[in-house]
């Protein structure tokens, strides 16, 4: 059987494990927290991260300090993750959902504009499958309207638009170490703060609405209640695990490029006989590797692509089920035709950092079969 993930060990995960066990400390905000932090703050020139439990912590952080009251409406693609809406809806607002681009899961930031209103507070921009939306555009839509712009960056690691690493665009950005993602923890997550106007409250809030951060630095002589919170950082074990992980990021995305590289070469015929779509990655965008996805040409298509995988035990998958049609949020009237269509067609093929060069042209060979067929 090919999984369609496989989480990984790359290397020291056990041995730093074992060390923050010995440090005698391994609640939140230890010694590997600190160097997971300090990476990203270096690597990536992130103004301030914090890594939190998940990537849906990060967005609860990010909807609690961008003020989202009851009655504000966000923006925010349909085609995503629940987490995306979930943290805002938590805090009472209305989601106002925007298609995808025709040709790109991502969302349509031409569309954005008819959708803002008064109450509109923040713009929720998903990087689906790491591939950076329209970032220029985005950010001149949320100056013009005085709006929030919050990157789901879930996918996103080590991805950039016009060179600029994405997670730095937005007021906040929310990245996923999630073991279905490029770096993993288990579960994990971080909150990028790249406007420090909010850092001091983000800090607050991640320590259950105290400033226990500030007194752990010997900033004040005493710590207590300050704020609304919650207890979003992770405990050192788990950071222990992901610092050994970014140790080794370049080696971990050299090999998921190659994956993708091989995937797109040895695929790229059926998309001349134009039987299906591979992925756009657009010029100002970049490729951190992190899915690779076909688009067949209807539903039935796809699902058949899918059994005829699994009869070969290779496990492919759709994706998201579009979110203006789940059973929580169901608009009967909201037709999102692109989303529909990602929704329908797009199926993901097996991608882990294990994957072997036989198991791939294994999956290779058999969807070029089903195409020949
Ligand atoms: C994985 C993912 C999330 C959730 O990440 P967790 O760390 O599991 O909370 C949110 N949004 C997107 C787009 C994702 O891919």
């Amino acid at each position: 059987m090919i999984p369609f993930n496989k989480p990984f060990i790359i290397g020291n995960e056990i041995n730093y494990i074992t060390q923050a066990v010995a440090s005698g400390k391994i609640s939140g905000d230890g010694m590997f927290t600190k160097k997971c932090h300090d990476f990203f703050e270096d690597t990536f020139g992130f103004k301030k991260c914090l890594l939190t439990t998940s990537c849906t912590d990060a967005l609860e952080m990010a909807a609690i300090l961008c003020n989202i009251q009851p009655g504000d409406e966000v923006i925010a693609p349909s085609y995503t993750f629940v987490s995306t809406v979930n943290a805002f809806v938590l805090r009472g607002a209305k989601i106002v959902f925007v298609d995808t681009g025709s040709n790109h899961p991502n969302l349509d930031v031409a569309s954005i504009e008819a959708l803002i209103t008064d109450k509109t507070k923040a713009i929720v921009a998903v990087h689906y499958a790491g591939v950076a939306c329209d970032m220029e555009a985005l950010q001149s839509i949320v100056e013009k309207h005085h709006l929030f712009l919050i990157e789901d960056a879930a996918q996103a690691i080590d991805s950039y638009y016009k060179s600029k690493p994405l997670g730095s665009f937005g007021h906040f950005a929310a990245f996923s170490f999630h073991e279905t993602k490029n770096i993993i923890s288990g579960e994990g997550g971080m909150l990028v703060i790249n406007d420090l106007r909010f850092a001091e409250r983000a800090e607050i809030i991640r320590e259950k609405g105290t400033d226990r951060s500030k007194f752990f630095r010997g900033e004040i002589d005493k710590y207590g209640w300050v704020d609304i919170g919650s207890s979003f950082l992770p405990s050192d074990i788990i950071a222990a695990f992901l610092w050994a992980q970014l140790e080794k990021m370049d080696t971990i995305q050299q090999k998921r490029k190659s994956i993708w590289s091989k995937y797109q070469n040895d695929l790229s015929i059926l998309e001349k006989e134009n039987k299906l779509e591979l992925p756009v990655i657009p010029a100002d965008a970049y490729n951190n590797a992190h899915m690779f996805y076909l688009i067949c040409k209807s539903l039935g298509e796809r699902n058949a692509l899918i059994q005829h995988l699994k009869e070969e035990n290779i496990m492919a998958t759709f994706h998201y089920v579009s979110l203006h049609k789940s059973k929580f949020y169901i608009n009967e009237k909201l037709h999102l035709p692109n989303t529909e269509r990602y929704s329908d067609c797009l199926i993901r093929l097996p991608f882990y950092y294990e994957l072997t060069e036989a198991d791939q042209n294994k999956i290779i060979t058999s969807i070029l079969n089903f195409y020949q067929e």
